[in-house]
C-alpha cells in the first residue's frame, strides 16, 4: 500500500495499481491553461516535502531501464538528451520533470481570443546573452533548425510601435508619489518635458534630469579604474544619494529599475553593475569600457560586448524547447521547420510512449538518484520519482541532473558535504511574468505608450507583446485586434541582503492567490491606462500568471558574494561529476541564460561519455 501523505499532489494510490492514463483531454494541452502557471500548484509540493524531511512512500521498481535518465525537462535537460544521442546513437533516454509541461523556464502561453491565436513567453523571453554564444550552444541551435544569423533581423518589427507614435511611459502612483500620473516620453523627447506633467517637486525633477542627461563627473579626482573600484563597493542607491547627491524621492523613482534583471532593487545591486548594463547617471564619469572581476555575469558581459539584438520567437525560447522535443520525440510535435513549429500543436499524450527511444515523463518529481552500488558507480543509477501518488523507480546507466542546484543534495544524499553546501549556497531569483490577453489595444495608441515602468506599482513593468511575424503567425498590427501584454512583478524586501530578499520574494509568490493577482492587475491597469479608455472588465480576455519562485540562476553579486578563485566558486564546486551522475542546468554556470544551460548540458554529457 502507498502511504497516505497529506502533502502529496494528487491522490495516493496503491503500489501495483495501474499507472494513471496519459493526461485527460482537459489537461492535455498545458500551454493553453490560464490561472496560476509556471511553478503551478501540484508541481512543487513534493520538493518542499523532501526539503522538510517528510517521509516518502516506498519506491516500486517498474522494470524500466535506460542508458540515460535526465532530471529536468528544461533547455538544459532537453539539450543533454540531444548531446547524449549525438554521442551514443540509438541510446534509450527518459527525461523526468515535475511540471505538467516541458521547457522548464522556457514555457509557452497560448490564448484564443475572438478567433485569433495569441502567443507569449511564459518565462524565457528571447535568445540573447551578455557573452557571445559558444560554438556548442550555437551548434545545437543550428542542429534543431534555428539559425541565429537568419532570425536576428526580419523576425521582429522593432520599429512598429515607434512608427505608431508609441513611446515609453512611467506611471507614478498616488500612494508613492502623491498622485496617479502616466508620464509619456515620445521618441527623441527630453526627460524634462516628460516630467513637466508629474507631481514631483522641482528639486526631484532637476535631479532626475541630471541623472538622465547630465555630464558632470562626480568623482573627478579618481582614475577610471579607481572609480570602478569605488562603484563596485556601493549600491546604486548609495551612489545616487551620496555621490550624485539627489533628493531621497529620486530613489523611489529608480527603485525598481534593476528588477527585470536582478529581481531586487537599487539597494541591492552595485553602482558598477548598474553602469555595466547602461543605467543612467554615469555619463560624466567617462569610465573606460570593459569589466572588472567584481562585476556580475550580466553587467560584465554587457560592459565588454554591449547588448546584441535579441531574437524573440512569439513564445520566446519555448520555441527552442519545442524544437528540441520535435527532434527527440518526433511523434509529439508534428510538422517540420521553425516557421511551422510556432503554430504546431504538441501532442502531450505522445511524449511518453512505450518503445520510443526518448520518453518525456511529466508531472514526475524526482526524489532520489543514487548509485545502485555505492562502491561501483559504473553499475548504474536508480532514479525514483513520484507519479500519481506512487513512487516509481527506474534504472539507468547514466544520469544527468539538469534540475535546480538546491534540489540536488536531497536527491543525492551520498554527495560529499562540501559539494552539498555549494549546491545549496546560491538562491534563485523569484519573479512573476503575467501574460494578459487583451481584446484590443487602442488605449495604448491613444496614450502614446507601448511600455510602462511603474516604480511604485504592485507590478513594475508592462509592455505590448513584441511585434513578430513568422510562418502563419503574426502579432496584431491593428489596435482593434487582440494582443497580449506582458506584465512583471518581482517581490523582494528592500534593505536586506540579496539572498534574504529572494527568500522573501519566493514566500510572497507562493502565498499569493490568483484572485489577488487578478484584482491587483485589473486595478493597476485601470489606473495606468484608464485615461486612454482602457476598461479592464471589457478589454481583458484572459490572464496567465507565470510564477517563478525559483527563477533566474543566481549570478555573482559583488555587494554580497565573496570574490573567489574560479575553482572555489559554488557553481564550480557544486557541479562536480559524481560517479555515473553529472550535473547540468544554468545554476551550474551561475548564469541565467539559455546558452549557459546548453553549455552546461554539453559539459555534463561529455563527463559521462567522453
Ligand atoms: C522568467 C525568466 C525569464 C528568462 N529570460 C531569459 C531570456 O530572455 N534569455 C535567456 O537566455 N535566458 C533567460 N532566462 C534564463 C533561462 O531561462 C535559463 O537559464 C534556462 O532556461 C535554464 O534552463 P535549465 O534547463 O537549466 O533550467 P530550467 O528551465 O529551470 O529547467 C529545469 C527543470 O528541472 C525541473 N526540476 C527541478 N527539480 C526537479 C526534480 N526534483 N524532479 C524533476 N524535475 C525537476 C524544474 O522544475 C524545471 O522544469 C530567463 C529565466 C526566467 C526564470
Amino acid at each position: 500500500m502507498g502511504l497516505a501523505l497529506p502533502w502529496l499532489p494528487g491522490a495516493v494510490r496503491a503500489a501495483g495499481s495501474p499507472a494513471p492514463a496519459a493526461h485527460s483531454s482537459a489537461l492535455s494541452y498545458p500551454p493553453a491553461l490560464t490561472g496560476l502557471r509556471g511553478s503551478h500548484p501540484g508541481s512543487f509540493e513534493t520538493a518542499h516535502a523532501l526539503r522538510d524531511g517528510r517521509p516518502m512512500p516506498a519506491a516500486r521498481d517498474i522494470g524500466e531501464s535506460y542508458d540515460l535518465v535526465v532530471v529536468g525537462a528544461g533547455i538544459s535537460g532537453l539539450s543533454a538528451a540531444h548531446f547524449y544521442l549525438a554521442s551514443r546513437p540509438g541510446a534509450r533516454i527518459l527525461i523526468l520533470d515535475n511540471h505538467d509541461d516541458f521547457g522548464g523556464h522556457a514555457r509557452r502561453n497560448e490564448f484564443q481570443v475572438d478567433g485569433r491565436l495569441l502567443l507569449m513567453n511564459g518565462g524565457t523571453l528571447s535568445i540573447e546573452s551578455p557573452t557571445p554564444y559558444s560554438s556548442v550552444a550555437d551548434g545545437l541551435l543550428r542542429d534543431i533548425g534555428i539559425d541565429r544569423s537568419r532570425w536576428e533581423h526580419g523576425l521582429e518589427d522593432r520599429k512598429l510601435y515607434a512608427s505608431m507614435g508609441l513611446g515609453q511611459g512611467v506611471f507614478l502612483d498616488r500612494e508613492t508619489f502623491g498622485a496617479d500620473r502616466l508620464l509619456v516620453r515620445p521618441e527623441g523627447q527630453g526627460v524634462r518635458q516628460m516630467l513637466a506633467a508629474s507631481p514631483l517637486r522641482e528639486a526631484v525633477r532637476a535631479d532626475i534630469e541630471r541623472i538622465e542627461e547630465g555630464t558632470q563627473d562626480y568623482l573627478p579626482s579618481l582614475s577610471s579604474a579607481q572609480k570602478k573600484e569605488r562603484l563596485a563597493g556601493m549600491s546604486y542607491e548609495r551612489y545616487l544619494l551620496d555621490v550624485v547627491r539627489v533628493d531621497r524621492q529620486v530613489c523611489d523613482y529608480y527603485r525598481k529599475l534593476p528588477h527585470g534583471l536582478w529581481g531586487v532593487g537599487i539597494d541591492a545591486v552595485s553602482a558598477l553593475d548598474c553602469w555595466g548594463v547602461g543605467f543612467p547617471g554615469f555619463q560624466g564619469l567617462k569610465l573606460e569600457p570593459g569589466a572588472t572581476a567584481r562585476m556580475g555575469y550580466t553587467p560584465a558581459g554587457t560592459a565588454k560586448y554591449g547588448w546584441k539584438p535579441a531574437i524573440h520567437f512569439p513564445d520566446g525560447n519555448a520555441s527552442i524547447a519545442r524544437s528540441l522535443v520535435r527532434r527527440l520525440v518526433p511523434a509529439a510535435m508534428p510538422g517540420a521547420g521553425i516557421e511551422d513549429l510556432v503554430t504546431a500543436r504538441a501532442d502531450y499524450g505522445r511524449l511518453d510512449e512505450k518503445g520510443a527511444p526518448v520518453r518525456i515523463r511529466l508531472s514526475s518529481p524526482v526524489i532520489r538518484a543514487v548509485h545502485l552500488e555505492a562502491k561501483q558507480p559504473a553499475a548504474g543509477v536508480a532514479i525514483s520519482y513520484l507519479r500519481g501518488g506512487v513512487v516509481e523507480r527506474v534504472r539507468s546507466r547514466h544520469c544527468v541532473l539538469a534540475c535546480w542546484n538546491m534540489m540536488i543534495p536531497f536527491l543525492c544524499p551520498e554527495l560529499p558535504a562540501a559539494q552539498k553546501a555549494a549546491l545549496h549556497a546560491p538562491s534563485k531569483v523569484p519573479l512573476l511574468y503575467v501574460s494578459v490577453a487583451l481584446r484590443r489595444w487602442q488605449p495604448f495608441v491613444k496614450l502614446g505608450v507601448g511600455r510602462v515602468y511603474a516604480p511604485g506599482g504592485y507590478f513594475s513593468d508592462l509592455h505590448l507583446n513584441e511585434a513578430v511575424s513568422i510562418g502563419r503567425y503574426a502579432t496584431a498590427r491593428d489596435p482593434s485586434q487582440p494582443m497580449v501584454v506582458h506584465v512583471t512583478r518581482t517581490p523582494c524586501a528592500p534593505g536586506l541582503p540579496e539572498h534574504q530578499q529572494n527568500q522573501a520574494g519566493r514566500a510572497d509568490i507562493l502565498a499569493t492567490s490568483f484572485e489577488t493577482y487578478e484584482r491587483q492587475l485589473r486595478e493597476q491597469m485601470g489606473r495606468m491606462l484608464g485615461a486612454g479608455g482602457f476598461d479592464p472588465a471589457r478589454d481583458i480576455a484572459a490572464i496567465t500568471v507565470n510564477r517563478w519562485p525559483h527563477g533566474y540562476a543566481h549570478e555573482f553579486n559583488g555587494l554580497f558574494d565573496p570574490l573567489l578563485p574560479p575553482a572555489e566558486q559554488p557553481n564550480v564546486v557544486g557541479r562536480a561529476r559524481f560517479g555515473s551522475i553529472s550535473i547540468a542546468n544554468a545554476d551550474a554556470a551561475a548564469a541565467a541564460y539559455t546558452d549557459a544551460a546548453i553549455d552546461q548540458a554539453h559539459r555534463a554529457v561529455s563527463e559521462l561519455t567522453g
